[in-house]
Order: C-alpha cells, then structure tokens, then sequence
C-alpha cells in the first residue's frame, strides 16, 4: 500500500511514536485519525498537522475499553471515508519484580494485581479490540486491501521489572502472526515493530543514571529516534507481500 493511500487510525496518537507516526504518514499525504486519551496532546497535535499534505482528524478514547473502541472505529470510518489501516501503538507501563523481599524488614512485596491488569489492559486488551473492531468492519464493507501494524517492544523476550508488560508485548508479536494468517484471505495484512529503547516521553522518565545504564548495553550505543521506529512502521505498510511478522528495531540489543 502506498503512504498516501493510507487511511488509518494510530492509537496512542498525541504522544511520542504515535505522535511522530501520526504527523509522518501526514507528511506522506495519508489521512489519520489519532485516538488517545490525552486532550491537550490531541489538540496540539491537530494545530502542528495544520498544512501537511495529508489530514490528520482527532479522537479522544481508551483503547481498553469496549464501548470507546466501538465508537472510535465508527467514527474514524466516518471520518476517513472507510478505513484501510490500523496502528495499534498505545501503550503504558507499571514496572515492578513479582517479588521483592524489603532489604531492611524481609517483608515480601509483589506486583499488585492492578499493575499487571492495567498493562494487560492496554497493552493487549487494546490491541484485541482495535483490531476486531478494524477487521470486521474491513470484512463486512470490502475496503481491502488493507494493513495492521502492532507496535510490541524488545521487552518481549523478557526482561526484569516488567514482567505484566513482557508478557502483553509477546503477546501482541505473536497475535499478530495468527491474525495474519486468519485475515490473509480477506486482504488484511499485519506486522509488527518490536522497538528497543527510543527516545520519547515514556522513556524520558527513567532516571538519567538509568538511562546510561541502558544505553551502554545497546550496541549501537544509543536510543533510537522515533523515525527509526517509523522506517519499521512504514516498511509494513508499503510492502504487500509482509505480514504476520515482527520486525525488531533495537539497535543490536539482546535482554
Ligand atoms: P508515550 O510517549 O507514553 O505515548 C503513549 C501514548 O499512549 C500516550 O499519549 C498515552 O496517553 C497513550 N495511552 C496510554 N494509555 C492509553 C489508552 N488506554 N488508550 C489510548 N491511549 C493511551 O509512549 P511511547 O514511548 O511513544 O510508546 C509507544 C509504544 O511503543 C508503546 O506501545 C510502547 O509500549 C512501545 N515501546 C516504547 C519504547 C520506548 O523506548 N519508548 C520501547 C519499546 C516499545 P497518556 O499520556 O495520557 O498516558
């Protein structure tokens, strides 16, 4: 599929990938519907996609639930014209060890329920219903061709302090080889960016000594830029014999 043939929702839109990815595909003369829950985010994303040959159309929703999903690919299919694509790039984190006895008293403290539920939640609840919603609309209207990019992380191979998040991420990697192979016969592709350590906001509230820590482990020696992770986004798009992949974009890194 060409870029500016792309009309398609991104979730997780007003912030960091989703953002960038937003305002590229406009670049490209695409038509995009960012869905997120942050308004101040959505409304400046808006003003900044002002000019660019594409459009980009706004729309508040929590991908982990139902009923929003429901109205936001309703509306999003309003607003495009019907729809052809779907980025499911929302995503939160809530770290912690399934155990961790206290140095001082030897009180064992766990990952509460809710931590895990809530990465659960978005991270894969979210993805489920994006793209159960996207798909069977693209089925009932026939507007295939069209193309689902999952966003997992590097996290899904396993790493320390994240096992909730871990375990949504191979998750979603692996959801996107069974859709891809249950939608192939419908004209729905699907891929899937697994993104190393990237500059953006979520990563920007890790502590600095931190941030150096994880870099000295990258090969590459450093972050990447959300564009990098768009060049993984724009390759599904573009390439009609792709899916039910992940293409990891990590710079060399293994957990
Ligand atoms: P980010 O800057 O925190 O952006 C995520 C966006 O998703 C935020 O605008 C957030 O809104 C929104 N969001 C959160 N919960 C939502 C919900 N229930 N419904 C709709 N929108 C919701 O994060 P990012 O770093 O760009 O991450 C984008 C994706 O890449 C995520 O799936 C993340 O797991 C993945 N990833 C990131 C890295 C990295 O190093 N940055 C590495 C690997 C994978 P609020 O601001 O209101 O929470």
């Amino acid at each position: 599929m060409k870029l500016e043939n792309f009309k398609g929702i991104v979730t997780g839109g007003a912030s960091g990938m989703g953002r960038h990815f937003s305002l590229a595909l406009a670049r490209a003369g695409a038509t995009v519907v960012a869905a997120d829950m942050n308004d101040e985010g959505l409304n400046s994303l808006v003003a900044e996609a002002a000019g660019l040959p594409g459009k980009v159309f706004v729309h508040k929703a929590d991908v982990s639930n139902e009923a929003e999903v429901v109205g936001l690919v309703e509306k999003a299919w309003e607003l495009t014209g019907g729809l052809n694509g779907l980025v499911n790039n929302a995503g939160i984190t809530r770290d912690g060890l399934l155990c961790r006895p206290d140095k001082e008293t030897g009180e064992v403290k766990t990952m509460t329920l809710k931590a895990w539920q809530q990465v659960l939640d978005v991270n894969l609840t979210g993805v489920f219903l994006c793209t159960r919603e996207f798909s069977s609309r693209v089925i009932k209207h026939k507007t295939a061709p069209a193309v689902i990019v999952n966003i997992s992380s590097i996290s899904r191979y396993g790493n320390m302090g994240q096992g909730n998040y871990s375990a949504a991420k191979a998750a979603v990697a692996a959801d996107t080889e069974v859709w891809g192979k249950e939608l192939a016969r419908f004209g729905i592709r699907t891929g899937c960016v697994a993104p190393g350590f990237t500059e953006t906001p979520m990563t920007a509230q890790m502590r600095p000594e931190m941030l150096e820590m994880m870099k000295k482990q990258i090969p590459l020696g450093r972050a990447a830029t959300p564009d990098e992770q768009f060049q993984g986004v724009k390759f599904i798009i573009e390439c009609d014999f792709f899916t039910g992949r992940t293409i990891d974009i990590d710079g060399g890194m293994r957990l």
